[in-house]
């Protein structure tokens, strides 16, 4: 069955007929501006299983780590869903936000956590890595 998804006003719609090969939290920089302040939530799945409906902007910049990586974006509403390193261009990174069962997006590890404030929350159940972890597939 596919995992399906979408941004706030609906414009865009996603299907993925795969399962997450990995969900994390992600208190780089950059997140910390996605995610208003707090860490994103990404669920890690082959770039081949997503199928998208709908206009997406794309706003490409050197990530932290050190990759040049594309996140894209519904052009009306603003929402987040998708990132893309050109490194590993086999792998896309969905916002778990925007999935229409966050259930599915369960955090396997912390990364990035150097990067946060002195007052992120860190769920001590998980595993944590200071930097950028090593790739998920
Ligand atoms: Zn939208
Ligand atoms: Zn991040």
């Amino acid at each position: 069955m596919a995992i399906t998804g979408g941004c706030l006003c609906r414009a865009v719609r996603y299907s993925i007929d795969a399962a997450p090969i990995i969900t994390r939290t992600c208190w780089c920089r950059v997140c910390q501006y996605i995610g208003a302040g707090s860490a994103t939530v990404n669920s890690c799945f082959p770039s081949a299983a997503l199928t998208v409906h709908g206009e997406l902007r794309d706003y490409s910049l050197t990530a932290d780590s050190g990759n040049v990586a594309h996140r894209r974006f519904c052009p009306t509403c603003g929402t987040h869903l998708f990132s893309a390193s050109e490194a590993r261009p086999h792998l896309v990174f969905v916002r778990a936000g925007t999935l229409d069962d966050p259930e599915l997006a369960r955090p396997a590890m912390t990364i990035w956590t150097a990067s946060a404030p002195s007052w992120a929350c860190f769920d001590e159940r998980l595993p944590q890595v200071q930097r950028q972890p090593p790739p998920a597939a």
